[in-house]
């Protein structure tokens, strides 16, 4: 499995787009804004994209998914339904933050330890709450990836300071669904530089005690 990551929206939020290299099949990963510059990612390498996954459902995530959905017909898949608030929410955080946006009910909510796949790649599903309550991360085992949105990030982690967030959930959801991968997993994060488990696991100041 192959992972480009284009920032989009105004908050610099990486939108993966994940493939198969051996199938071009595809799936756009949190499709926050700008969807024309995804599309245009996805047809310069000739992918496949056969859906849309949300990690969570804050707008900078999930605020193009709809339009996305809509221009290649697609479904949208994810997050967990502890988010659903948020989805309901797309348009006010819309207006709040301004930016475009259309609530949407997904085509399937995920939970933990679901499976989700394209071409030959196989993705687990983690619920990692604490960001938000319904926040899902993608474990790809064999390619040793994680498509970890708002979760971990290089040298810090996801804030816990909006609606239903929580520091000792997330620091929780850390502990028992990331840092029990092996240090050679890269992490492929919401914002800022991808990283490793083990360089987490070694570095980040937030989980010194962990
Ligand atoms: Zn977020
Ligand atoms: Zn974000």
């Amino acid at each position: 499995m192959e992972v480009i990551n284009t920032p989009v929206s105004p908050y610099i939020q990486n939108a993966p787009i994940a493939y198969c290299a051996a199938t071009l099949e595809s799936i756009y990963v949190d499709p926050g804004d700008e969807i024309e510059k995804l599309m245009n990612v996805s047809s310069e390498l000739n992918l496949k994209p056969q859906y849309i996954f949300i990690t969570h459902g804050h707008i900078d995530h999930a605020g193009g998914a709809t339009e996305l959905a809509r221009e290649l017909d697609l479904e949208i898949i994810g997050p967990h339904l502890d988010d659903k608030f948020l989805l309901d929410a797309l348009e006010i955080q819309g207006q709040m933050y301004g930016m475009k946006a259309k609530n949407f009910i997904p085509a399937k909510w995920l939970n933990h330890k679901d499976s989700i796949s394209f071409g030959n790649q196989k993705l687990e599903i983690l619920l990692c709450p604490g960001h938000t309550p319904g926040h899902i991360v993608a474990v790809n085992h064999e390619a040793k990836k994680v498509i970890g949105g708002d979760v971990l990030f290089n040298g810090s982690i996801g804030r816990t300071d909006l609606p239903q967030g929580n520091h000792q959930d997330l620091i929780d959801s850390i502990k028992s669904n990331m840092l029990t991968l092996d240090d050679d997993y890269d992490v492929y994060c919401g914002h800022g530089p991808n990283t490793t488990i083990g360089h987490e696991r070694a570095t980040n100041p937030f989980l010194v005690d962990a």
